[in-house]
């Protein structure tokens, strides 16, 4: 379960990688190779960008050298291939800010506080930030943050409140079944009587309504109650077009998530529609140090696929390297052949 750790010292690394999917994590791999080391930080609570959220299930046909693989498992893989590694994760953290404090070295910062010291920045962040989908409903905007939340940072915050989720997928299913045992009273809110998310915790929800203790109602939200961003209670309005109110402390819709370009237009780094031009021999941005890989680059003949950025991180960090070590001359190696890379896998 994420729960945010605050810290006000400041994370001096080699490296920040924004954005934890596909291409962020083979990133760790290619810069472990050249003893970089490197901090990831996503937005969402697990690893893979879009292969584990857009398509966790879906056969990917063109990773070179494995047939069939799906979104899921080409993420484990990678985790796998990059374990010897080990990178630090900081997921559920938004990177809001990154400034270049010096030559080479940046500033970078999360919404969750904490902030970093490092050589180089390496963005990918793919199509952007996920970000959650608001519901169509009027005059939530005052509440969200306070007492409507579209993601659980801190379990805790929910403690003996009561709660209305809303949503019929696995986010919402999965925070029922959490936040049941240390909420006042839960009500979840489905617009039909058929759920998306995983049978066996449609099951179990199924369960706790029929024992009493917790509420599912059938219809859409329409209304809100409150006062200075306080939830008081929402209205539910039900396929017939029957009203009911339910009393309410917080209010969490989960409606999927959608990408946007986010923070990265305020970093000062040029963009051209809403990607970041690079060189091809480094990937490099207008900012010297200040890489972009993967879905977020663009370049004459970019195509958007896993197997460009995996080329980009290895490019990327040739040059990363000599931001890092700019004394160090960079001997090129084999993994099959060179004793020192296979000791830093830990296979020799
Ligand atoms: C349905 C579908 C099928 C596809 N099939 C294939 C296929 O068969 N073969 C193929 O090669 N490609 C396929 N793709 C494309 C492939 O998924 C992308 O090319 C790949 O995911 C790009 O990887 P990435 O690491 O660059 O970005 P992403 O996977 O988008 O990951 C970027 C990550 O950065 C994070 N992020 C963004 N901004 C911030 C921020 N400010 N702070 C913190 N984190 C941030 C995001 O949360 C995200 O997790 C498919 C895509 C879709 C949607």
């Amino acid at each position: 379960m994420l729960e945010r750790t605050e810290t006000t010292d400041t994370i001096k690394t080699d490296v920040v990688i924004i954005g934890a999917g596909p291409v962020g994590l083979f990133a760790v791999f290619e810069l472990g190779l050249l003893d970089i080391r490197a901090h990831l930080i996503d937005i969402l609570d697990k690893v893979g960008g879009q292969c584990a959220e857009l398509y966790p299930e879906k056969p990917i046909y063109d990773i070179p050298g494995i047939p069939y693989i799906t979104g899921i498992g080409l993420t484990d893989a990678l985790m796998e291939q990059i374990k010897p590694f080990s990178p630090a994760f900081h997921l559920g953290e938004m990177v809001t800010m990154v400034e270049k404090i010096g030559d080479p070295l940046f500033r970078v910062r999360t919404d969750a506080g904490k902030t970093f010291e490092c050589k180089t920045v390496v963005i990918a962040a793919g199509g952007g930030s996920f970000q959650p989908k608001r519901p169509p409903i009027a005059g939530i905007e005052p509440y969200e943050d306070k007492s409507v939340h579209y993601a659980v940072r801190k379990m805790d915050t929910f403690r003996d409140k009561r709660l209305l989720i809303v949503g019929g997928g696995d986010s919402a299913l999965d925070w029922t079944l959490n936040l049941h045992p240390i909420a006042r009273r839960l009500t979840l809110v489905h617009r039909r009587d058929e759920f998306r998310g995983a049978p066996d915790s449609v099951n179990k929800m199924r369960a706790l309504v029929d024992a009493g203790s917790m509420d599912l109602k059938i219809g859409q939200v329409t209304e809100l109650e409150g006062s200075d961003g306080q939830l008081t209670a929402a209205t539910i309005k039900d396929k017939g077009g029957a009203l009911s109110r339910v009393e309410v402390d917080a209010m969490l819709p989960f409606f999927g998530l959608t990408m946007k370009l986010g923070p990265v237009a305020d970093w000062g780094v040029r963009l051209e529609d809403n990607l970041i031009p690079v060189d091809t021999e480094a990937f490099e941005s207008n900012i010297p140090g200040l890489f972009a890989i993967g879905d977020i680059n663009t370049y004459p003949g970019k195509l958007k696929l896993i197997l460009s950025g995996f080329h980009e991180a290895a490019l990327m960090s040739q040059k990363a390297h000599h931001y890092v070590y700019p004394d160090k001359r960079l001997v090129f190696q084999y993994t099959t052949s060179s004793t020192s890379l296979q000791k830093k896998l830990g296979v020799a």
